[in-house]
């Protein structure tokens, strides 16, 4: 198996692993990141402000059209319930997963 060497390695993708590897990449040295979890975001993005602030705004939005009269009488509105609104949460939280991806290994180029 290849090694590979870094100057920079920091452990955890969470709020506090992303803005040190960011600053660290902005400083040009070359980082290794360590996760624990699938795709990088840690625990805020699997579990804290990501996920909490997607349904939120998924509750707004269902609200936002219950109350609207434009929309509240059709029929395909009555059939939203809570399990579209979770789902309609998760899909943003993969989103962000996907997006955290791409901005670290493709854009600040921290591996
Ligand atoms: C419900 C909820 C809502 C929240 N909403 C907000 C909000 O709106 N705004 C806000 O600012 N904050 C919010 N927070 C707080 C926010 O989530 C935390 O402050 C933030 O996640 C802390 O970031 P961190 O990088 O220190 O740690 P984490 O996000 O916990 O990330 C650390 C990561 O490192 C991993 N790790 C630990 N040890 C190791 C190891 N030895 N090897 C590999 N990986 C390891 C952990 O598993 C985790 O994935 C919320 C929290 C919760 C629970």
């Amino acid at each position: 198996m290849a090694s590979k060497q870094y100057e920079i390695i920091v452990i955890g993708s969470g709020p506090a692993g992303e803005s040190a590897a960011m600053n660290a990449a902005k400083s040009k040295h070359s980082i290794a990141m360590i996760c624990d979890k699938p795709k990088l975001g840690g625990n805020s993005a699997y579990h804290g402000t990501i996920p909490s602030k997607a349904l939120r705004n998924s509750v707004r939005q269902f609200l936002d059209l219950h109350n609207n009269p434009m929309f509240r009488d059709l029929a395909e509105v009555g059939k939203i319930g809570f399990e579209t609104i979770i789902k309609h949460a998760e899909k943003a939280v993969e989103e962000h997963l996907s997006m955290n991806a791409v901005a670290f290994d493709g854009y600040n180029r921290v591996f």
